[in-house]
């Protein structure tokens, strides 16, 4: 890989200022000084230094966001703030994107990363990767919605859902709601179909991750090397 182009997905440098700290002999690879930032260099083999810091290069990174209401889940939207936004300047100059979709109200786990390949399998519904989301709703749910749940409703679109699993709290105006497959508004859809509307809506796990009790609402954390390996694990044969 090039020595301007790791600087840039590191999130160090764009390949301009680069060139300008090359110049005046601000980067090193090993020790020794380099100018031409074109030379290519294994990255998991050397240790490249910008302006005295040792640069953190990844392939890919993972993060876990508790998303706030108010954020679209996005990279760029012309008018409504992105969960993109809440990162830090050297994580948005790595091209991450949200890995699914949470609604604008909807709050708690996203997980935001570069890595297409994972976050595809992470979403295909071959896959069957859970989620669970906590709820509040207007109205007390009928005795008969964990079965509708459980049996998999027709939606009035005709969209067959898979079987998901509703826990009721004891009042039944709350609870969590655990599916295994994303389709647009589904759990507020689904409420709806029981006629009934979500008032709160909090996604708390996304396969095997949970999310992070330290973490307050627009605070984020990049994943543990276990976070990561657990994922794939959960997408693996
Ligand atoms: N279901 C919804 O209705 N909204 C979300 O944000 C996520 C799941």
């Amino acid at each position: 890989m090039r020595i301007d182009r790791l600087l840039s997905e590191a999130g160090v440098a764009s390949r301009k200022e680069a060139a300008k700290a090359a110049r005046c002999g601000l980067v090193s690879v090993d020790g020794q000084v380099v100018t031409d930032l074109s030379r290519h260099i294994d990255p998991a083999l050397v240790t490249v230094v910008y302006d005295g810091k040792a640069v953190d290069w990844r392939p890919f990174v993972y993060v876990m966001l508790n998303k706030p209401q108010g954020y679209v889940s996005a990279t760029e939207d012309g008018h409504l703030p992105t969960v993109v936004e809440l990162l830090s300047p050297a994580l948005q100059k790595r091209s991450v994107f949200p890995c699914g979709r949470l609604d604008r109200d909807t709050t708690g786990l996203m997980l935001i990363t570069d890595d297409g390949a994972l976050s595809h399998l992470l979403l295909s519904p071959r896959r069957h990767v859970s989620k669970v989301y906590r709820f509040a709703c207007a109205e007390p749910l009928c005795p008969e919605a964990e079965r509708a749940f459980e049996e998999g409703m027709i939606l009035g679109n005709g969209d067959a859902l898979k079987g998901a699993r509703l826990v009721c709290d004891p009042l039944r105006t709350s609870g969590t709601v655990e599916l295994t497959e994303g389709k647009y508004h589904q759990v507020k859809r689904m409420f709806g179909a029981l006629s009934n509307r979500i008032t709160e809506l909090e996604r708390v796990t996304f396969g095997p991750l949970s999310l992070d009790p330290a973490l307050g609402r627009g605070d984020y954390r990049e994943l543990t090397a276990d976070e990561v390996e657990a994922l794939r694990q959960a997408v693996a044969g």
